[in-house]
């Protein structure tokens, strides 16, 4: 049996495993469109894309048959010493699509590596220059850049990267500029120039130390999908610039189509230094991820052997066929069915269901960018009192909906919503109607429910 092998083997990410041994779990088998199906025959919306990474449904077969034909040449050969076809045709294309200025791409397999490869160009960049006083970062406060060492270092989660604190190196952190949980002032716009104007103050005092400056742009999404006002994220790249600090946009969550653009910086005209992607690069279908950065920096890198510029970095299955096969035919999609043009009608849905949704008496807010939206759950909405920790009330209203046949997951008391591009706004009424009842039944009524083991991410 499947379930007992899991849990005889397996440790599973973001989870406490004691919990998952107590409770039954889901084994999924198979997939359709929007549904997955689990061993039992049962079918789930795939309400957050599979962790935020699907992005056209699942067994599309434009993609299964770009990795069937990909399998026929070739699975995987070394980036090291050697070129490949998907891989230089995907980088051309990619760079077609990405931010002016972005004109080289550095490959890798996941979000954390993607922006591991930007913290440590951006610190060798400076380097580089004759400035390795420039060696600091700035990240905000709530941020999210993955799980290995380099990318703790610049998260702000304290829940889970406080208890790592004594291997990391320390950012210097600035406010996490989102409107709902706005420190320093209470209006999007009062938020946006209060958030700046302690940027700019860092920037001025520590510039001469600062290499780079990390962020989720528009979207702090492990945050509990934390967004930021308008213009905000256009003022950190005019500060950054004014300064001399490289920008490094984080778009691993945001890109390919989320926020309603391509990718996120778009939506402000910002060029950054560094782009990071992944997760939805696949379509989500097989690890890759891309780093992108423009001439300025590359050419730093370049030399003679013995001066040693080179960038000493790279994984085993960097510049994978399969993954890059899988990543043109997204990428093709995209164009071939004007997916971006098409979200608008989506957006609109989403929309509709979260006004409904913010009125409700335990939905403190209802927040949307695009394609992503979060629903944060309150004891007591007018004094924005949480629920307490340990109630894990955003695991059980994802756990009721389940029950409903939508697979939805919170983070902390943030219900995600982050479907498939290829969604219908009907099955985004359906899903988001599951989510509705399913907070009114266990905020409102109380209904207990077994909340799969307290899972928050
Ligand atoms: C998920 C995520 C990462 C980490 O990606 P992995 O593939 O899980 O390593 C990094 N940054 C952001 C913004 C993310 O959402």
């Amino acid at each position: 049996m499947i379930e007992a092998k899991d849990k005889q083997y397996i440790w599973h990410p973001f989870t406490q495993m004691k919990g998952w041994l107590e409770h039954s779990q889901t084994v999924i088998t198979d997939a359709n469109g929007i549904k997955l199906i689990d061993s039992n025959g049962r079918e789930y919306y795939d309400a957050v894309s599979s962790l935020w990474v699907n992005i056209h449904g699942h067994r599309r077969t434009e993609i299964d048959q770009a990795i069937i034909r990909q399998l026929g040449r070739v699975a995987h050969s070394t980036a090291l010493g050697l070129a490949n076809m998907p891989a230089a045709e995907y980088a051309e294309q990619l760079i077609k699509a990405a931010p002016a200025g972005l004109t080289k791409v550095f490959y890798s397999d996941d979000g954390s590596t993607a922006v591991e490869v930007a913290i440590k160009m951006a610190f060798q960049y400076w380097r580089h220059q004759g400035r390795p006083d420039k060696k600091r970062f700035v990240a905000l406060e709530q941020a999210y850049h993955g799980d290995t060492v380099g990318t703790v270092s610049v998260g702000g989660i304290d829940l889970f990267h406080r208890v790592f604190k004594p291997l990391l190196f320390a950012p210097f952190y600035i406010p996490s500029p989102s409107c709902y949980h706005c420190r320093l002032a209470d209006s999007p716009a009062s938020c946006n120039l209060a958030c700046a104007r302690q940027l700019e103050k860092l920037l001025e005092e520590k510039h001469h130390e600062i290499a780079a400056l990390v962020i989720e742009p528009l979207v702090q999404a492990a945050a509990g999908m934390l967004m930021s006002p308008p213009g905000y994220l256009a003022r950190v790249r005019e500060l950054t610039r004014k300064y001399d600090v490289l920008l490094i946009a984080d778009e691993v969550a945001t890109g390919f189509g989320r926020t309603g653009r391509l990718f996120a910086c778009e939506h402000e005209n910002v060029d950054p230094d560094f782009m990071c992607l992944s997760k939805g690069i696949t379509g989500g279908y097989l690890p890759l991820a891309a780093t992108l950065t423009t001439d300025r920096i590359y050419n730093e890198f370049l030399g003679e052997m013995a001066e040693k510029r080179t960038f000493y970095h790279g994984h085993s299955y960097t510049a994978n066929q399969l993954g890059c096969a899988a990543a043109l035919a997204s990428l093709k999609i995209f164009s071939d069915e004007q997916v971006i043009a098409g979200l608008a009608p989506k957006i609109a849905a989403i929309s509709a269901n979260m006004a409904k949704l913010k009125e409700h008496e335990h939905v403190g807010d209802a927040r949307q960018c695009g394609m992503i939206a979060g629903i944060e759950l309150m004891q007591n909405k007018e004094l924005k009192q949480p629920y307490s920790w340990e109630q894990c009330i955003g695991a059980k209203v994802c756990a009721k909906a389940r029950e409903y046949g939508v697979f939805i997951r919170p983070v902390g008391d943030v219900v995600v919503f982050m479907p498939p591009l290829c969604v219908s706004p009907d099955d985004i009424d359906l899903m988001l109607g599951v989510v509705a009842r399913s907070v009114e039944e266990i905020c409102s009524q109380g209904q207990s429910v077994d909340d799969g083991g307290g899972a928050h991410f």
